[in-house]
């Protein structure tokens, strides 16, 4: 099971593993900036997006 959190204006995946994580430590980690397109993220309006991903590539 693979956990994704994604930046909510580009779709660029901030965090994937197999750890859940909440999100104000991983924006935290990112400076509270997307790394792809620069987008700062307010936790307060962040929508997070946790995706399981099952692993299976069929
Ligand atoms: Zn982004």
């Amino acid at each position: 099971m693979t956990y994704e959190i994604v930046c909510n204006s580009c779709g660029a995946p901030l965090y994937s593993g197999f750890d859940l994580r909440s999100p104000g430590d991983v924006l935290k980690a990112t400076d509270y900036r997307c790394r792809k397109c620069g987008t700062k993220l307010a936790l307060s309006r962040f929508q997070v997006d946790v995706r399981k991903i099952d692993g299976s590539f069929d």
